[in-house]
């Protein structure tokens, strides 16, 4: 495994690799601190290119000044011995000098699928990250491009980018992955107290219970499946609900709230962000809709 901090090294690296025939190059962009939520990108990859390659990279263009940008936690070591062990060829480890060498006057900017769900609470943030994505894709011109589910927004967000202009990858998005209990992996678990920790399981469990609310024909419209949503997560008395919200995905449309979850006519998303203390964690749960099995 390669490890590259320039991106001239980036570039030679990956003619290296092209030169001697090595097939597709995939690429999993990451702000490090990896868990197995990024291992299973890196494995997704492996199954589907000859190159692999990982960047590692905090971006500050997608932190808003009250985020955690700072403080956001890293751990050069530890991520390089897991990107290794899941057979990463290559990472790319910026500095922000690097990236932004001088003031961005350029970026990219996808309207409408962000200002919703985590747009409307970070303004900024997606400028941010489809910027950098570009930057990276350009630097990396990888022919595959693997993003978690967790992030279910920024996947609808780049494939939008991808797809208006023209950008020559396949964006593949993969599953959310969690722990035993319920809790999807993020970086910034980290930041929860026990009791924290404990309470933010609320959020898998409220996708969970709506789900099988929904299949048993207890709840049947929108309205009724955010109201449940949002109950549940209330249960727990340390939870700040950001947002729990009901869209069409990936289009991320509202629907009519009297209206049956079933008439969406496609995928939805259920998706949740929720503040404990000062940690904000997201979830969302992705499916198509269908009549309860009782009303069939
Ligand atoms: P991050 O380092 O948080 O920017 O995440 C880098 C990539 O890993 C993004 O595509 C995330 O969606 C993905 N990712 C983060 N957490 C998970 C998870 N629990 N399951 C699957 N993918 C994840």
């Amino acid at each position: 495994m390669r490890v590259v901090r320039t991106i001239a090294q980036m570039r030679e690296a990956l003619e290296y690799m092209r030169q001697g025939g090595h097939g597709p190059v995939g690429f999993v962009p990451t702000m490090g601190y990896l868990h197995e939520g990024h291992a299973s990108l890196l494995r997704a990859a492996g199954e589907k290119s000859g190159t692999v390659v990982m960047s590692i990279f905090v971006n500050p263009l997608q932190f808003g000044p009250n985020e955690d940008f700072a403080s956001y936690p890293r751990d050069e070591q530890r991520d390089l011995a897991l990107a290794e062990r899941e057979g990463a060829d290559i990472v790319f480890i910026p500095s922000v000098e690097e990236m932004y060498p001088q003031p961005i006057r350029t970026g990219v900017s996808v309207s409408s699928l962000t200002t919703q769900l985590c747009g409307a609470s970070r303004p900024g943030h997606f400028d941010g990250v489809t910027t950098v994505v570009s930057k990276l894709f350009n630097i990396v011109q990888p022919d595959y491009a693997f993003f978690g589910l967790k992030d279910a927004q920024q996947v609808a967000v780049l494939r939008r980018m991808v797809a208006d202009l023209n950008m020559n990858v396949e964006i593949i998005a993969c599953p959310i992955v969690r722990e035993e209990d319920g809790l999807a992996l993020s970086s910034r678990n980290v930041y929860l107290s026990a009791e924290e920790r404990r309470q933010a399981l609320v959020l898998s469990r409220s996708l969970r219970e709506v789900r099988q609310a929904l299949e048993d024909g207890k709840v049947r419209t929108v309205n009724e499946a955010r109201e449940l949503l949002v109950s549940v997560i209330a249960e727990s008395p340390l939870a700040v609900i950001d947002y729990a919200e009901i869209l069409t995905f990936p289009d991320l449309e509202s629907l009519e709230g009297g209206s049956k979850l079933s008439a969406a006519g496609g995928e939805v998303i259920m998706a949740l962000a929720v503040k404990f203390g000062r940690t904000r964690l997201i979830d969302n749960n992705v499916f198509i809709p269908k009549e309860a099995h009782a009303l069939v």
